[in-house]
């Protein structure tokens, strides 16, 4: 019996082995990713991004992709002046998010950003989760247009290729950027930012406008508006960049509540603001937010700013898709986009809200005057013309990632972009 037992012992002992092969290897591979996590704490809202990486591909473009994004509720956290904790409070749900989302080895080397304004009470509380947090910064304008810019390349893996790159026009609440590689001289070093990026040296052009975000334009707009009418109808505010049919009460404090609007002493605190959905004289009262009358360079945007001519394709992403995409505007000329959008503003408020009972009211009742605000923006300030409309594309996402600041704010501060091209070739993703 001897060989029969061995034999069968030798059957056993190998199915045993396989078994344990086939369980090692259903068993998900052990990934070596690697994790980084940026707030953007907009004036209008706070999100967190969180990326992810080979761990052995850092320096390689197009590599770092983003994994997962969640919209804090609320609004910004400017809004918890009052209440500090309450800032800090409003993360929770997302930073615990992203411990599930992370694995729980990486947590203690990855690395926290947040980009704001910030409040202490805020930090104090991102301080409390297992990540590395690398402390706060206030991102400047200048900053915003150029991380803008090294995503949108990044992404499209322009800075690793002969092949152009992409200019990035950035428009939030408060602030919109503009950012391109030019063919002309920046006549003014406060516009010119310099990068070494996988050995190419890039000189680009930048301004960020301050109070020229949607928001803050809308502001402005309406605050012209109001100097000029409420002297003579303290009643009423005629507005032709909201529809007909459109009523709502406002006070003066409403509309001059921003450092972006000084105080106007108006006698009567109260006035209605009333649609008249008139596209053309929208865009008039939007052209009285441009200065175009001054200028001590060879050419300017707006408000004395130098800005050589755009040059290139550009990447047009926040504000400027979520406005275009929604009235589907993305992908027409320009002559077709005006009288579209003039269409769209002379149609009755009642039957905007028909169509869009699920929309908030408030951004609803915006669509007219933001469209109209970013075409006056392309055309009247930044100089785009109907020959080079279609350069421009309005984007909300390359790949999975989001065009914005975040991602290429972390990959500076991670230094994974580096100054020379690595010697080893491009690999493809995963
Ligand atoms: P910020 O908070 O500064 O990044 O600015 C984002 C801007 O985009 C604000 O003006 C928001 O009101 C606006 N925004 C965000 N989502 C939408 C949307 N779905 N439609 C229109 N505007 C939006």
């Amino acid at each position: 019996y001897m060989p029969v037992v061995i034999f069968l012992a030798a059957i056993t002992v190998g199915i045993i082995i396989m078994v344990v092969i086939s369980v090692v290897q259903n068993k998900p591979l052990y990934q070596k990713y690697k994790y980084g996590i940026v707030l953007d704490a907009g004036s209008s809202h706070t999100s967190v991004f969180i990326y992810e990486w080979p761990a052995e591909k850092e320096n390689n473009t197009g590599m770092v992709q983003q994994k997962h994004t969640c919209n804090v509720k609320g609004k910004g956290i400017s809004s918890y002046s009052a209440n500090p904790q309450g800032a800090g409070a409003s993360l929770q749900e997302c930073m615990n998010e992203a411990k599930q989302k992370i694995p729980a080895h990486r947590h203690p080397e990855t690395p926290v950003y947040l980009g704001a304004t910030v409040l202490d009470s805020v930090a104090l509380s991102l301080k409390s989760y297992p990540f590395s947090y690398q402390g706060a910064r206030i991102i400047s304008g200048q900053e915003e247009g150029a991380f803008g810019w090294i995503t949108v390349n990044y992404l499209s893996e322009n800075l690793r290729k002969p092949t152009g790159t992409l200019g990035a026009l950035d428009l939030g609440g408060a602030s919109t950027q503009i950012t391109f590689v030019p063919q002309q001289k920046i006549e003014s070093s406060d516009n010119s930012i310099d990068f070494r990026l996988y050995g190419n040296n890039y000189h680009l052009y930048t301004h960020s406008f301050l109070c020229y975000g949607k928001d803050q334009a809308l502001k402005l707009s309406m605050g012209k508006k109001l100097e000029s009418t409420l002297k003579t109808d303290p009643i009423e505010l005629r507005d032709p960049c909201f529809h007909p049919g459109y009523k709502v009460p406002r006070t003066v404090p409403d509309v001059f509540n921003t450092p972006c609007t000084k105080e106007l002493k108006l006698a009567n605190e109260n006035f209605l603001h009333v649609g008249l959905g008139n596209w053309s004289q929208c865009q008039q009262s939007i052209r009285k937010v441009f200065n175009t009358s001054i200028c001590s360079y060879s050419k300017c945007s707006f408000n004395g700013v130098f800005q050589p001519s755009v040059y290139g394709d550009f990447g047009a992403f926040s504000a400027f898709f979520f406005v275009m995409d929604f009235l589907n505007l993305t992908s027409d000329s320009l002559a077709t986009t005006k009288e579209k959008l003039a269409a769209y503003c002379s149609t009755p408020w009642e039957k905007i809200v028909g169509n869009h009972p699920k929309i908030d009211q408030k951004y609803l009742s915006e669509y007219c005057f933001s469209a109209t605000y970013i075409l006056t923006l392309l055309e009247d300030g930044y100089k785009f013309t109907s020959n080079n409309w279609k350069d421009i594309r309005f984007i909300k996402k390359i790949g999975d990632s989001d065009a914005g600041w975040t991602l290429g704010y972390m990959l500076n501060l991670t230094n994974m972009i580096p100054a020379e091209a690595p010697d080893m070739p491009l690999m493809p993703y995963g």
